[in-house]
């Protein structure tokens, strides 16, 4: 049966139990009616979304999710995150996705976001790397807050750069977290050598900038890493039988994603990936995206960031504020139609405890036509959803499932 499909994804929700929260997740604890109505009507299971040998990172576990098979299909997050901004890469170009952090003076990487830097004050610090350092071998893009990108051109340079995750970095000394080559190649110990060169000139402009006077967590470093050349990843349409589909997100590397594989982008005014954003509009471009796409992927990042920040009560609040503005109004929206799977999962866990991405399968719950049987497991919950009648699931199934392509 062909239907079309709904995926709720809040980036990073899933966690472990706590005691301060009486053995309960956060997804358990925060007041989460409409995940439990998805879960209760419908049926749950788990997703395996980061596969073993790939970075634990929020583009392998999107792309495992909407069935991309990372595993085959990586480019890395730079090239990735270039589509998302429209940034056409060259053949011989190596995009690095690049954060402005904040280092203390001890030399202690203390912040991957520089404080969630304001998005205007990044832009203007990216805009003055590039005119102090910018050059026919280097260029630096602004993206969203500390999202931003370096570009390496020239056949000297290579993606074979072995680094360290900012956002799973916290409190390590700069000098353990050095980049380096992944490879023999005299391009890739180029490469490394460029950058930690590039690294210290841009750290001694940027603690000097009057733009980071004062503040807490200045944005007194750049951070290059996940490297890679232009993406090559079979479209969406052509894995699944012509259907279409659109993504919501505020990030750029979601919009990458969809960018890199034929699927339509819906920008909305106020999106910004984090507690502050414009729920309301992402939940009307969804319900109208649904009107000429098969499949709406509505990804939230606030969770997420709440979850790296170490946050347990921003964390329940965004949990409960995505429930509450997102998926009880969907259903609601959507309560006459029975043509509409809707799946709710996380891309991975950021379990607080650890403030970084691990690679346990995420709980997914779905209901809808695909799932024409409730399972009795009533509430959705990391722990619940292993009991559930859809198992275990890896990327491609999932998709394939709630648009009625399967058997
Ligand atoms: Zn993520």
């Amino acid at each position: 049966m062909n239907c079309k499909a709904v995926i709720l994804l809040p980036d990073g929700m899933a966690d472990e139990p706590l005691p301060e929260l009486g053995g309960k997740t956060p997804l358990e604890f925060a007041p989460t009616p409409g995940m439990d109505s998805i879960a209760a009507r419908g049926a749950s299971g788990t997703f395996l979304t980061l596969p073993e040998g790939l970075p634990t990172s929020s583009d392998v576990a999107n792309m495992s999710v909407l069935g991309f098979r990372p595993e085959l299909n990586y480019p890395g997050r730079g090239p990735i995150e270039c589509a998302g901004q429209g940034i056409e890469l060259g053949p011989d170009d190596v995009a690095f996705r690049c954060n402005l952090v904040y280092a203390s003076e001890d030399g202690v990487l203390r912040d991957y976001s520089a404080g969630h830097i304001d998005e205007k004050e990044s832009r203007l610090l990216m805009e003055d790397l590039e005119k102090n350092f910018g050059s026919a071998e280097a260029t630096f893009h602004a993206g969203v807050s500390y999202r931003n990108l370096l570009v390496l051109h020239g056949r000297r340079f290579s993606p074979a750069v072995r680094y360290f995750k900012p956002d799973s970095s916290a409190d390590m000394p700069l000098a353990e977290l050095q980049s380096s080559p992944s490879d023999d190649s005299p391009e890739a110990a180029a490469t490394v050598a460029f950058l930690h060169d590039l690294e210290e000139r841009c750290a001694a402009f940027l603690s000097a900038h009057p733009l980071n006077r004062g503040k807490s967590a200045p944005a007194n470093r750049i951070w290059p890493w996940s490297p890679g050349r232009k993406p090559v990843i079979p479209p969406f349409s052509e894995l699944y039988q012509g259907r279409t589909g659109a993504v919501i997100t505020a990030v750029d590397v979601i919009k990458g994603i969809a960018k890199c594989t034929g699927m339509d982008v819906i920008e909305v005014p106020g999106a910004t990936g984090f507690v502050d954003t414009n729920y309301k509009g992402k939940l009307e471009a969804a319900l109208g995206a649904l009107e000429d796409h098969d499949l709406v992927y509505l990804h939230v990042e606030a969770v997420d960031e709440c979850s790296h920040i170490g946050d347990l009560e921003l964390k329940l609040r965004a949990i409960a504020d995505f429930d509450r503005e997102i998926v009880s109004p969907l259903l609601e929206a959507l309560a006459g139609r029975n043509d509409v799977n809707v799946a709710v999962l996380p891309d991975h866990p950021v379990p607080l405890r650890l403030r970084k991405h691990t690679t346990t399968p995420v709980p997914l719950a779905i209901r809808g036509p695909a799932v024409p049987v409730p399972d009795g497991i009533d509430v959705f919950s990391e722990i619940r959803a292993k009991e559930g009648t859809l198992g275990f699931l890896r990327a491609g199934q999932l998709v394939r499932k709630i648009l009625g392509l399967e058997g």
